[in-house]
């Protein structure tokens, strides 16, 4: 018999994934332009020019050999160093090249991670709502998922809930800022509380805990909003970095995980990570993304375009009678849903051409996940359906 854990999850795709399949469809049924698809967080504007002179130069330039030859194990050395130093100038804080770990983006990042601290029947936490592949990654790691509801309306950190939540048997908890799906980003005073409660929390369970950073979105923040650099806040921290939506090149898969040197073990950490690596098979991320995002990582795609979807969409839903938090970083727009079924209700939103992710599978009931990493005219041509959906029940009422 094949293993019928992985069977299962082959068999039943994500729900978000599920709905961009269903999209593909209704798109060659009645044309792309009719369908609304708010479904994936696939990027919507092109990687930056530099990437492709960049990549054209180390094409011609470099011999090929070389070029698409292995690199070690754990990524090539001067590209480890370039993170490094990019690294070091953005949290003024000291990285190692030698601590560094190439990925094939943060999913690689996160599992990764996830096998190289947790043993079986350990405990992940998690803060609800959040990346619905934390759950495969972290099972598949032989732990257990806990979930911790945020704060409602603001989705930050709910502290009671968490310190009631950490066991003798936690291991790690994923910290995802800017957040997918509410776009919520962590201020650096309660980054502080959440490393003193971690510390507390390590004492009184004689364990460790280990705060694994989940930062894909890390460069795509709103306004004068910052995203803090968590190690200097706890020593046991992973940063899982991806160049996937920063620089949007995430059918290319390249990231790395960052080990701080200040972590204790740092050397113990970084060569469970490199394990991990080698027994999972991400073992050196792709050559070439490797060698272009050592020169053009410090560089973001045209963000301002998501910046300006955020504000059409955020103002004409507000006016239409719709509810959600302004997000202050990544994509997304997380919604209230007219009814307490988020499912029934995303899939009332398809007979309007909209395709929306319920939020059941994120951890929380109840809202909806609007991806806003599309067209601007599909957000301006969108918010029609939107009223008519939002009329409809009204109608209901
Ligand atoms: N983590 C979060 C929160 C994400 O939203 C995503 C992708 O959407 C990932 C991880 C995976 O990113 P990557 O494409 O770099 O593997």
């Amino acid at each position: 018999m094949i293993n019928k854990k992985m069977l299962a999850l082959g068999q039943k795709r994500s729900a978000i994934r599920e709905l961009f399949e269903f999209g593909r469809k209704r798109k060659a049924e009645i044309g792309a332009e009719n369908v609304f698809d708010f479904s994936i967080g696939n990027p919507s504007v092109p990687a930056p020019e530099k990437v492709t002179q960049v990549m054209k130069e180390l094409l011609e330039t470099v011999d090929p050999v070389q070029l698409h030859g292995y690199t070690s194990a754990q990524g090539d050395a001067s590209v480890r160093a370039a993170i490094a130093a990019a690294e070091e100038e953005r949290s003024g804080q000291p990285v190692s090249p030698d601590l560094i770990y190439m990925t094939c983006g943060a999913a690689a990042s996160l599992t990764v991670s996830l096998h190289a601290l947790v043993n079986p029947g350990d405990e992940v936490i998690v803060l609800a709502p959040y990346f619905p592949e934390y759950r495969v990654f972290a099972e598949k790691a032989g732990a257990l998922l806990v979930e911790v509801p945020c704060l409602p309306d603001t989705f930050q950190i709910d502290f009671d809930a968490l310190a009631a939540a950490i066991s003798p048997r936690t291991k790690a908890l994923i910290l995802n800022s800017p957040n997918n799906p509410t776009g919520a980003v962590i201020p650096a005073a309660d980054l502080a509380r959440l490393g003193d409660l971690l510390r507390e929390k390590e004492a009184d369970c004689d364990g460790e805990i280990y705060l694994i950073c989940d930062e894909p979105y890390r460069a795509l923040v709103y306004g004068d909003v910052e995203v803090p650099y968590v190690p200097a806040f706890y020593e046991r921290t992973l940063v899982c970095y991806s160049y996937s939506k920063a620089l949007s090149l995430p059918g290319e898969r390249i990231g790395y995980i960052l080990v701080p040197p200040t972590m204790p073990n740092a050397a113990e950490i970084y060569a469970a990570v490199c394990g991990a690596g080698r027994a999972l098979g991400f073992v050196c991320a792709p050559a070439l993304m490797q060698y272009a995002v050592a020169k053009c990582g410090n560089l973001t795609a045209n963000l301002s375009v998501y910046e300006e979807n955020r504000r059409i969409l955020s103002e004409g839903l507000a006016d239409i009678g719709y509810t959600f938090t302004a997000p202050d970083g990544a994509f997304y727009l997380f919604v209230k849903a007219l009814e307490e079924d988020a499912a029934a209700f995303c899939e009332k939103a398809k007979d309007f051409e909209l395709l929306l992710v319920p939020s059941d599978s994120f951890g929380v009931k109840g809202y909806l996940r609007i991806s806003y990493c599309v067209s601007t005219q599909q957000i301006q041509r969108a918010l029609p359906a939107f009223r008519a959906l939002y009329e409809s029940y009204q109608k209901e009422n």
